[in-house]
């Protein structure tokens, strides 16, 4: 595939594929099937300098851009879209530590390889991740969090959050802080065991009294939904459109293999002899196309500043939420019971692909915001 890569982007990608093959791939279904966190593909993408990728250079990174992590999460996803959403949300915290954390953290993760993920989710706003309820409070030993999070990636392996609350004490919607996975007051509520992206580990985190430094808070006091904008959500919303594109063109390819071997016993023919399913692979292969041309886009859009990049934003995570949920459909149509009965991984992908739709800024709400930015009102 041509992301268009810089020689350092295209390395990073090589051994991505090299890990995806040889780590990722052949613990995809025991990933799903237990619900096991990817402890050993983390491991390998730690080894390989991959968890790095966004880090700058100055703290010890790969100085990458958002294009080679989209190439790197498209290709994992391809295997297993557990471990894809897994480094997706590890991206997105390393890119807003990055920007607005102390060199310590900052290292911890280009050097050390140390796993983020994203806490913004909350049983109270649920999916409207910009007006967080929990709340941060000063006291003499810092600041003192109180929340109760919802479905956060990584939850119990991650080594840090990047954890949203109301402000403190300035104006605005938000505030935003690392919070180690270790600080006391931390509890795992509730274990993950969800329909899809089983190996995801989300599951849901109170904090009860849980005492930070100050000095871990990342950007200004009330400057949260800023930073969730203009730092997280591009960032977030490609890497999950190439989670759905890495899926899609998985589910597509094990479905071309099942139609090309599955044979009638009375005459030889294959399920691909049948042209009504000859056009269900078609439309598969176009839709799937679609998505990796708008992303494309979305990613040129960013880079050279156009005008409709923000919104090509918002359309990449709801066209690959939306597109994923029409080829898994069509992969499950055509390769009938064998996907049905579980003999081919197209049923785990079926069930991985419904999670794009209900992340957020879930597609209802992209939708909205999109038809306001057409509609030339103001999208929040
Ligand atoms: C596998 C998985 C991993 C996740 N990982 C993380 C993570 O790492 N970090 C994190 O912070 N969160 C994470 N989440 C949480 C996710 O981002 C959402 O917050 C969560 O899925 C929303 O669920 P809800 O039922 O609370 O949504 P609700 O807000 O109850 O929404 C339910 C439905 O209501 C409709 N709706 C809601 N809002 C609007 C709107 N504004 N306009 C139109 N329609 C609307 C939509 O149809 C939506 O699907 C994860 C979720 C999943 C499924």
């Amino acid at each position: 595939m041509n992301w268009k890569l810089d020689a350092t982007g295209q390395e990073l990608l090589r051994r991505a594929e090299s890990i995806a093959e040889k780590v990722v791939a052949p613990a995809a279904a025991e990933t799903d099937k237990s619900a096991r966190f990817p402890t050993d593909a983390i491991a390998a993408l730690r080894s390989a300098g991959l968890l790095g990728l966004l880090s700058s250079k100055e703290h010890g990174g790969q100085g990458q851009s958002l294009r080679t992590a989209v190439a790197v999460v498209e290709r994992l996803a391809r295997e297993c879209p557990s471990t894809a959403m897994v480094v997706t949300m590890h991206y997105c915290a390393a890119k807003v530590i990055d920007k607005f954390g102390r060199d310590i953290h900052c290292r911890a993760i280009a050097t050390e390889g140390k796993l983020g993920t994203l806490a913004f989710s909350e049983a109270g706003s649920r999916s409207h991740f910009w007006i967080p309820v929990s709340t941060a409070e000063k006291i003499a030993q810092g600041i003192k969090l109180n929340a109760e999070k919802q479905l956060i990636t990584s939850c119990e392996h991650a080594d840090f959050y990047v954890w949203s609350s109301r402000p403190v004490q300035k104006d605005g919607l938000s505030t935003i802080w690392v919070v180690p996975r270790d600080a006391d007051g931390l509890t795992i509520t509730a274990v993950y065991d969800g329909l899809g992206l089983r190996g995801n580990g989300s599951s849901s985190l109170r904090a009860r009294n849980v005492v930070i430094p100050e000095t871990n808070r990342l950007g200004e006091d009330g400057q949260g939904f800023d930073i969730m904008v203009n730092e997280v959500l591009p960032c977030f919303n490609l890497l999950s459109a190439s989670t759905s594109l890495g899926m899609m063109e998985g589910v597509v390819a094990h479905a071309v293999r099942h139609v090309s071997s599955a044979r009638y016993a009375h005459d030889g023919t294959s399920l691909a002899d049948l042209p009504q399913v000859r056009a269900h692979v078609a439309k598969m292969r176009i839709k799937t196309d679609l998505l990796r041309g708008l992303l494309q886009d979305a990613l040129d859009a960013l880079e050279q500043q156009r005008e409709e990049a923000p919104l090509r934003v918002l359309q990449a995570k709801a066209a690959g939420a939306e597109l994923s949920l029409e080829v898994h459909d069509l992969a499950m149509r055509v390769c009938g019971g064998a996907a049905f009965r579980k003999d081919l991984p197209v049923e785990r992908f079926f069930r991985d692909s419904r999670a794009a739709n209900v992340m957020a800024p879930v597609t209802d709400a992209l939708y909205d915001m999109i038809g306001k930015s057409i509609c030339g009102l103001p999208v929040f």
